[in-house]
């Protein structure tokens, strides 16, 4: 996010590099169930970001110090593949997704009927295949199918998108360039049916004016993505109940 390049992120008709207008998000494809071993997964794809959740559990807590007598706890690992970048990353854990699997398993554990499992670990597995910004929101929209998927009862799904700023203009779902050259970005998950901030970040710099209009796309934009996570789920489902599988 450095604010500066010599790059038009917005034209003067208001389009983006990528063509699209400012309240537009990129195309995003969601597929349920398509593992066979773990117990819930998704397919997310954001644009040019690809990325796959498992989940396991409720299963018995490991490490054992971890177990929470009155409820389960929700373990998120966040992991961005060496390949899933231009200039290799660094495989292993590294701040960031030590960070975003805090933040992910904060967001998911809102909606999760944890007390239900006293003592018990859900394990949710993020795995970045292919990155262009915006992982962070595409894992957690990811992983919340995956839940569901997982049979976990669950109070709602939470879909995640960001918005920030670049060229001077809030912006939705900021691609690669945007994120890079521009001065802000803000990604926000939601609880749909309440409409309740479950993940809120920021980076980079706005206005008072801009982050409201920001956090509204966003919010505006996370309904759309929950129906997205919602036909997905249906798929799912209604090929189960004709006898096929994906697996
Ligand atoms: N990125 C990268 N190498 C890294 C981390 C990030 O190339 O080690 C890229 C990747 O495309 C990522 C983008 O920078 O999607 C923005 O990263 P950020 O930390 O803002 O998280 P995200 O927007 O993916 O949630």
């Amino acid at each position: 996010m450095s604010g500066h390049t010599d790059m038009v992120l917005v034209d003067d008709n208001g389009m983006r590099i990528d063509g699209r207008t400012a309240t537009e998000h990129r195309p995003i494809k969601i597929e349920a169930g398509v593992l066979k071993n773990a117990d819930g997964s998704a397919y997310v794809e954001i644009g040019k970001n690809k990325v796959l959740a498992a989940v396991y559990g409720p299963r018995e807590c490991h490490p054992r110090h971890l177990q929470n007598p009155t409820k389960a706890i929700v373990q998120c690992k966040y992991n961005m593949q060496a390949f899933s970048v231009s200039d290799r990353k660094r495989p292993g854990t590294d701040r960031r997704s030590i960070e975003i699997s805090k933040i992910t398993a904060e967001a998911l554990e809102n909606v999760v009927l944890t007390e239900l499992y006293p003592r018990a670990s859900i394990d949710v597995y993020i795995e970045i295949l292919q990155a262009n910004a915006g992982t962070r929101c595409a894992g957690l929209t990811a992983a919340s199918v995956a839940l569901a998927d997982a049979g976990i009862p669950m109070r709602d799904i939470v879909p995640a998108i960001a918005a920030g700023k670049a060229d001077g203009h809030v912006l939705l779902d900021l691609n690669k360039e945007e994120d890079n050259y521009g001065q802000a970005d803000v990604p926000i998950a939601i609880v749909p049916s309440t409409d309740e901030i479950v993940l809120l970040q920021m980076d980079g710099n706005m206005t008072r004016e801009e982050f409201d209009k920001a956090i509204s796309m966003a919010v505006n934009a996370c309904h759309e993505v929950y129906d997205i996570q919602k036909d997905a789920l249906k798929r799912r489902y209604s090929v189960q109940k004709g006898g096929e599988s994906n697996e």
